[in-house]
């Protein structure tokens, strides 16, 4: 038999603007955390922004943190198949959507395929990226990555808990 592959931390950016995008999240997060292979270890509040390159209605914003057995571009595959089920089209770029997900971080690995790229190559200049992933992994997001981005509005939707 062969040895089970040891976990990787990742990051998974979720992003909706369509009907109702905070509905949208919370079951892409439960479908999520129900995949073979994905454990689900920290999940930011939902935050909502402006669209940026993109048009529509507020985006609503999340970051999770997990734990995978899955190579990088089979999560890709499993965070596609995720989109799809939620009903995503891609009319155009950056056209409004009912999900989004984006692979931010696997483990440290640096990748560069034509369907795949990681660290994500525009995490950098999106607030909705780095704040909420500055509140669940605040190591992962320097002080000059959040000032460089504090131009853009962005605001929880809950309060913060406990
Ligand atoms: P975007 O998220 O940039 O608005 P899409 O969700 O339509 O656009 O993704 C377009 C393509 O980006 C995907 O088909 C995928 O192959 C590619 N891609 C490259 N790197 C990544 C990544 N780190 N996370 C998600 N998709 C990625
Ligand atoms: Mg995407």
């Amino acid at each position: 038999m062969p040895a089970p592959r040891a976990e990787v931390t990742a990051f998974v950016a979720l992003g909706a603007n369509l009907g109702d995008a905070g509905q949208a999240l919370r079951e892409a997060l439960a479908a999520l955390a129900g995949l073979p292979g994905i454990r689900v270890l920290r999940a930011s509040r939902l935050y909502r922004t402006a669209p940026i390159d993109s048009s529509g209605p507020d985006y609503i914003n999340a970051v999770v943190e997990i734990a995978t057995t899955l190579t990088a571009p089979a999560l890709l595959d499993a965070l596609q198949a995720l989109e799809q089920a939620a009903g995503r089209e891609r009319p155009y770029r950056n056209a409004p959507r009912t999900l989004d997900l984006d692979l931010l971080l696997y483990g440290e690995s640096r990748i560069q395929s034509p369907t795949l790229t990681v660290p994500h190559p525009r995490m950098g200049d999106r607030a909705f990226v780095l704040v909420p992933l500055h509140e669940i992994a605040p190591g992962r997001v320097s002080r000059e990555a959040l000032d460089a981005v504090a131009g853009q509005p962005i605001e929880p939707c809950q309060p913060q808990r406990g």
